[in-house]
C-alpha cells in the first residue's frame, strides 16, 4: 500500500534511542519520505546512525492496524472507546481501581504519557501505571534519587567534548547509542589526547577503537568503583571543599575499603591503568547504561559509579560528571511526567502528601494513589493472578520483551479484558488484545520528546495518519471522558497538554525540584508548533545548563548523598545444569523486538538471524561447530539460535541479542530465558544474569 502525498519538509527526532538526534523530513512526489541528519539539532548536528538512516524504509502501511477491532472485528472508534471506558469504569466498581493497570512505553510522547498518567493516577486512582523503560534505566532512576533527591542527569552531552577521559562501562555505545559514540570519536580525532576507557565483559565494538578495555567479571560493576573509591582516598583525592556539599562519605568509604577487587577477575595491571588514568584526570564522564541498570544490584550499581564522582566533586562542571545513557526515544519524558508506578507528574514524590496534594489540586483530580503501584514484573505477575483484570498495553510488546516472557504471554492471555494501542496488527501481544487500538506512529504524530542529556525536541507530523489510526492522548483523552471525567481530558491539541504539564512543573519548582519546564508554560500554539530544541530546566531563574557543581542538590539537607554499597554476584548461580552465564543486549541495526527495524532489508543484511556469541574453547568443550544451531535452555525457557564463535565474549559467557520474538525466530524468544529476578530498590529486571546451558541442538 503506497502513502499518499504530503509534500512537507520539517523538523523532527528519531524514534530509536536516547540521544535523540535530529532529522529533517520531506515526502516526496511518490510519497516516499527522505530523511536526513537535522545539521542544527545539537544532539546530533547532521549525524545519523544506521537506524536513522533507514527511517525512511521502515515506515510501509504492510501490517498496519487502521481500524478499531473487538474480537477481531473492525469496528468504528465510538463502540471501541465505549467499550474500553464501560469495561475499564465496570472493573473498577466491581474490584476497585488497583483492578486495572496501564502498560506503557517510552516510545510514547510526552504528551501522551502525560495525559496517560493524569488518568490513571488522578481519576482513576491507582498507580498501576508502569512502562517498559523499567527494563531499561529504572536503576538510574532510583539511583539518581537516592544520590540527588531527585532523578537528575547533572550533565549535558556538551561534557563529552570537553572529558579528558570518557569511561564507558556497561554500554556498548558504538552499537547502541552511535551518534554519541560518533561524538567522542570525532573529538579524539582533533584531540587525539582524550582518552577511552570501556568497562565491559565483551569485548565489544565500543572497544575497537578504546585506549582501555576492562573484562571485569559480569556484575562486578559494585566492587570495581568501591575499588576506585577506595583507591581515590589513598591517593589524597577526596575533594575537601566540595565535601561540605557531600553526606554519608565516612560510611561509603567503610564500605569501600571492605569490598573485594577480586570479584571484577581483573588483573592487577589492568586495575593500575585504570585507577591512574581515572585519579590523575579531572576531567573524567563515566558513562553508563543497560550492563549497569539491568541487575539485581543496578542501583548500587549506580550509586557506586556516583560516590567516586561526588567524592571528588567532579560533578556538574564541564567535562565531568556521571552520565547515564536512556534507552528509548522518551525514556527521560516518561520520567518527568512521573509515567512510572512509583513516581508522582514532575519529579515529584507520590509517597510525600504535600507534594500528593499539590498535583491533586492543580488536576481538580477525585482522588490521588498515596502508594506506589505495581512494577512491571510484579505488574504482570498480578495479570498472571487475575488480580488485574482489565490491562492496557500502549506500544510496547510485553508478550516477547519482559523477562520470562513465555509466563507473561500466558498471564495476557489468561486476563479478562485486554486493549492493545499499536501501531501494528503484527505483534505478539496484539495477537492477544481483546480490543485493539490503531494509533499513529513516528512521523505522523506530534508531540515533544525529552533526550539523554534533558534535550526536549518536538516530532512533528510529515505524513498523514493513515486509515482511521489517531494519537496516542487522543485515545487516552476519550477513553477519560467516557469514564466521566470531561473536564479534566477535553483536550483538542498536544499544545494543550504541553501548556498545562509546563504549568504543573511550576509546582515542582516551587517544592525546589529540579524539573521546571514552567517558562513554557504559555507558548502560543504557533510557538509550540516552532519549538526548538531546548534543555530543561526552563524558568524565570533557572535555563538548561548543568546541576551540582556547586552543590544545590534536591535532598532534605541539600547534600549530595554517598551511600555505602558492597558488591552482590548475580542472583541466579551457575551449576552443573547450567553451567554458563547468559547477557542480553542490543545489536547495531535492529530496535527492540524488531516491529519497525525488520522491515528494512538494509537494516536486517547486518546481522540476519539470533545467534549466540559463544567463546572458542567453550565452543569446542560442548561440540558447537561454526554456524552450528544451538539449544540455549534456562530454569524458565528455551531457545535455538546459531552459534557465533568468538573470543569477543569471555570464557563461561555468552551473548545473544534480545530483538528476536516469536513472529520472526520461531525457535524461541530470548526474554523467556531470561529469570523475572529484579532489583529490589529499583523493580528493574536482572536480563544480564540468567544461568544457561548450551548445547549442540539435534533435531529430532
Ligand atoms: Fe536515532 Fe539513536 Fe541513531 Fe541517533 S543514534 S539516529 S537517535 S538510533
Amino acid at each position: 500500500m503506497k502513502r499518499p502525498q504530503s509534500a512537507c519538509s520539517l523538523r523532527s527526532t528519531c524514534p530509536y534511542c536516547g540521544v535523540g538526534c535530529g532529522v529533517l523530513l520531506a515526502v516526496d512526489d511518490q510519497g516516499a519520505l527522505e530523511v536526513r541528519g537535522d545539521p542544527d539539532h545539537p544532539a546530533n548536528f547532521g549525524r545519523l546512525c544506521s537506524k536513522g538512516s533507514a527511517l525512511s524504509e521502515t515506515v510501509s502501511l504492510d501490517d498496519r492496524l487502521l481500524t478499531p477491532r473487538v474480537h477481531g472485528q473492525d469496528t468504528d472508534w465510538d463502540s471501541a472507546l465505549d467499550l474500553v471506558a464501560t469495561t475499564f469504569k465496570d472493573t473498577i466498581a466491581k474490584h476497585g481501581p488497583d483492578s486495572v493497570a496501564f502498560y506503557v512505553s517510552g516510545q510514547l510522547l510526552t504528551e501522551d504519557y502525560y495525559v496517560a498518567n493524569k488518568l490513571m493516577k488522578g481519576f482513576i486512582g491507582s498507580a498501576n501505571i508502569d512502562t517498559n523503560s523499567r527494563l531499561c534505566m529504572a536503576s538510574t532512576v532510583a539511583g539518581h534519587k537516592r544520590a540527588f533527591g531527585t532523578d537528575t542527569v547533572p550533565g549535558t552531552y556538551e561534557d563529552l567534548d570537553e572529558a579528558d577521559v570518557i569511561v564507558l562501562t556497561g554500554s556498548n555505545l558504538a552499537w547502541c547509542h552511535p551518534v554519541l559514540y560518533q561524538r567522542i570519536l570525532a573529538t579524539r580525532k582533533a584531540r587525539p589526547d582524550q582518552k577511552l576507557v570501556v568497562i565491559d565483559p565483551r569485548r565489544t565494538a565500543s572497544c575497537d577503537l578504546a585506549d582501555l578495555h576492562l573484562p571485569l567479571a559480569l556484575g562486578s560493576d559494585v566492587a570495581l568503583f568501591n575499588g576506585l573509591l577506595a583507591e581515590i582516598e589513598k591517593r589524597g583525592l577526596i575533594d575537601a571543599e566540595f565535601a561540605k556539599y557531600v553526606s554519608g562519605l565516612d560510611a561509603a568509604l567503610v564500605s569501600a575499603r571492605a569490598d573485594d577487587l577480586a570479584a571484577t577477575g581483573l588483573s592487577d595491571d589492568v586495575l593500575a591503568e585504570f585507577f591512574d588514568l581515572w585519579c590523575g584526570t579531572k576531567k573524567v564522564v563515566t558513562i553508563f547504561s543497560q550492563g549497569v541498570n539491568q541487575s539485581s544490584s543496578g542501583t548500587d550499581k549506580v550509586n557506586a559509579i556516583t560516590n567516586c564522582h561526588l567524592a571528588t566533586g567532579r560533578i556538574g562542571k564541564p567535562g565531568m560528571g556521571p552520565f547515564s545513557v536512556t534507552g528509548q526515544p522518551n525514556a527521560m519524558g516518561g520520567r518527568e511526567v512521573g509515567g512510572l508506578a512509583n513516581m508522582l507528574a514532575c519529579h515529584l514524590d507520590l509517597e510525600n502528601a504535600d507534594h500528593r496534594n499539590a498535583v491533586k489540586d492543580f488536576w481538580s483530580a477525585p482522588v490521588m494513589p498515596e502508594v506506589a503501584g505495581l512494577k512491571a514484573v510484579e505488574m504482570f505477575k498480578a495479570v498472571g493472578e487475575g488480580k488485574i483484570k482489565a490491562l492496557w498495553i500502549i506500544h510496547t510488546n510485553p508478550a516477547v520483551s519482559m523477562p520470562d516472557a513465555d509466563k507473561v504471554r500466558d498471564a495476557i492471555a489468561g486476563c479478562d479484558f485486554v486493549v492493545v494501542s499499536d501501531i501494528t496488527v503484527a505483534t505478539d501481544t496484539a495477537r492477544l488484545a481483546h480490543v485493539l487500538l490503531p494509533a499513529t506512529g513516528w512521523g505522523e504524530k506530534d508531540g515533544t520528546v525529552t533526550n539523554s542529556d534533558r534535550m526536549m525536541s518536538r516530532q512533528r507530523a510529515v505524513l498523514p495518519a493513515p486509515g482511521l489510526a489517531r494519537p496516542d492522548w487522543h485515545q487516552l483523552a476519550e477513553v477519560g471522558r467516557r469514564m466521566g471525567f470531561n473536564a479534566a481530558f477535553e483536550y483538542e491539541t498536544p499544545a494543550e497538554i504541553f501548556r498545562e504539564y509546563a504549568a504543573l512543573s511550576g509546582i515542582a519548582g516551587g517544592f525546589g525540584r529540579d524539573f521546571d519546564i514552567s517558562g513554557l508554560a504559555d507558548l502560543s500554539n504557533t510557538a509550540y508548533a516552532d519549538l526548538a530544541p531546548t534543555r530543561w530546566p526552563v524558568s524565570s531563574g533557572k535555563k538548561g545548563g548543568r546541576f551540582f557543581a556547586d552543590g544545590g542538590f534536591f535532598t532534605p539537607d541539600g547534600k549530595g548523598r554517598m551511600l555505602p554499597v558492597a558488591w552482590k554476584p548475580p542472583v541466579a548461580k551457575t551449576e552443573k545444569r547450567y553451567p554458563f552465564r547468559l547477557n542480553t543486549g542490543r545489536i547495531r541495526d535492529q530496535w527492540h523486538t524488531m516491529t519497525r527495524t525488520a522491515r528494512s532489508p538494509r537494516l536486517s543484511a547486518h546481522l540476519a538471524e539470533p545467534f549466540v556469541e559463544i567463546h572458542p574453547e567453550d565452543a569446542s568443550a560442548q561440540g558447537i561447530g561454526p554456524t552450528a544451531l544451538v539449544l540455549l535452555k534456562t530454569p524458565n525457557g528455551r531457545a535455538i539460535v546459531r552459534a557465533m564463535i568468538t573470543d569477543r565474549t569471555p570464557k563461561g559467557e555468552v551473548f545473544v541479542p534480545m530483538h528476536w520474538t516469536g513472529e520472526n525466530a520461531p525457535s524461541g524468544r530470548i526474554d523467556a530465558l531470561v529469570p523475572s529476578v529484579t532489583d529490589p530498590i529499583s523493580g528493574q529486571p536482572e536480563s544480564k544474569g540468567a544461568v544457561v546451558s548450551v548445547t549442540p541442538f539435534a533435531a529430532k
